[in-house]
């Protein structure tokens, strides 16, 4: 392993994954802090969810996944959190970056949120989202962690005992040696944390190549732009493989849980090509067999061609179901169910999946109890084929709601067919 890194959230970790496979690294997402051998690749990701959990307990999460990245033998490490730099007063991200650097015997690390693809920018330690400062934005109005200082050094200096700095936008346009020399002299001033200023791509992958040799970088996604060429240029990497997956076979499922746009527009494109059922939320809740119904409906069609079991619907359909059970117990009622029917129609042999809806992603990760995830190549921006790392693996691809065009089910499972033969 090259790159040990820890995410903050499961998200937060297929976006630093998907960055990474696709500058040329092998990347598998290891779900929880893992306990059992260290896979393969040439960057590991253990994605936790510590971003709104109290400090100390987020502070041992990642010490524990940092354990385990170090008998990996990274050589070196990266802790991912979210682009908007969520947090408070009271962490998580300075108590954990503070604990990692003291567990690495290291005094020094960048912070650096930005991500300009997605209009994140950082200019004099402020924080933009899109055009707005970070406590202008919506982030203001966040249920968990309200941002309300757009000052990141203010906000990241509430958060540690130790010396924030920064690197600004002047020094960071000069290129990577200039951030060097920045680096040094801010160590010397007994910094110990710089919030770096990068408003393009350019500046990521300059920030990138100035941090070759530190130990510990933290920050969000983008970040990751500019280290695989780091290891590149020491001949560490092998060209051409990093999205490579293991040939899998076996029937074909797509899952819906998601009711946004994209996703019905998606579900409208695949009904017209192949069988699908409709799972009702209301029968859920009064009919114990719905779930059963659902699962022998899909076991005799179940083949090379995809089956669809969806409950997407449209808003007045949700806001009838919500009336009537309640927004989070019909939430939680479908996702569930759409766990089991996935756990019942694998075991019935199904072992490419595509899944719709973030949430609904996460509930049938954990109802197949999957440990961790290698990163394929891209089937729509933002949303890989991965492969679980489990005995038996299956292919999933796991796609939040607004993502992917119109015909995005049927490509997906185009985009396995060459690279199922491929390996
Ligand atoms: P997205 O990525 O589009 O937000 P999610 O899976 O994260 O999709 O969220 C969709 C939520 O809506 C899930 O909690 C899911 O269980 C719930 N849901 C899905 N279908 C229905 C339905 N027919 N009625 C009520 N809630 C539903």
């Amino acid at each position: 392993m090259l790159l040990g890194c820890i995410a903050d959230d499961f998200t937060g970790a297929t976006d630093l994954a998907n960055t990474l496979v696709r500058q040329g690294m092998s990347t598998v997402v290891l779900l929880g802090v893992p306990s059992g051998r260290v896979p393969e690749a040439d960057a590991v990701i253990v994605a936790l969810k510590s971003r709104s959990i109290p400090a100390a307990d987020a502070v041992r999460l990642s010490l524990s996944a940092l354990d385990f990245l170090k008998r990996g033998g990274a050589r070196q490490y990266y802790f991912k959190y979210c682009s908007t730099f969520d947090s408070t007063d009271a962490g998580n991200i300075g108590p954990v970056a503070d604990a990692l650097l003291a567990a690495l015997g290291e005094p020094f690390a960048i912070a650096c949120p930005a991500f300009p693809t997605n209009k994140r920018t950082i200019y004099q330690g402020n924080l933009f989202v899109d055009e707005q400062p970070l406590a202008e934005s919506s982030m203001r109005d966040h249920p968990l962690n309200p941002m309300t200082d757009s000052s990141l050094v203010r906000v990241l200096q509430r958060q540690t005992q130790g010396k924030v700095g920064l690197i600004p936008y002047s020094v960071v346009e000069q290129g990577a040696a200039a951030i060097q020399v920045e680096i040094k002299k801010l160590m010397a001033a007994g910094v110990r944390h710089a919030i770096v200023d990068a408003i393009n791509d350019q500046h990521l992958l300059a920030i990138g190549a100035a941090c070759a040799d530190m130990k510990l970088l933290t920050g969000g996604s983008g970040l990751a732009l500019g280290l695989p060429d780091n290891f590149r240029t020491q001949n560490l990497l092998k060209t051409g493989t990093a999205n490579a997956l293991p040939k899998i076979g076996g029937h074909a499922l797509v899952l819906s849980g998601s009711c946004s746009a994209a996703t019905q527009r998606q579900v409208a494109a695949l009904q017209r090509e192949c069988e699908s059922y409709a799972l009702d939320a209301l029968a859920l809740s009064r009919d114990p067999a719905t779930v059963g119904k659902a699962v022998e409906w899909a076991r005799p069609r179940l083949g090379k061609q995809p089956v669809l079991i969806y409950s997407t619907a449209a808003p007045k359909q949700i806001a009838e179901v919500q009336s009537s059970l309640g927004r989070e117990r019909a939430g939680t009622m479908v996702e569930n169910a759409m766990g089991e029917i996935a756990k019942e129609l694998v075991a019935a042999g199904a072992r490419r999946l595509v899944i719709a809806g973030g949430e609904t992603s996460g509930a049938v990760v954990t109802a197949l109890g999957i440990s961790g995830l290698r990163v394929g190549p891209e089937i729509d921006p933002g949303v890989p084929w991965t492969a679980s790392i489990d005995a038996e693996p299956v292919a999933l691809a796991l796609k939040s709601g607004n993502f992917g065009g119109d015909d995005f089910f049927a490509k997906a499972f185009k985009a396995l067919e060459p690279q199922a033969n491929r390996i």
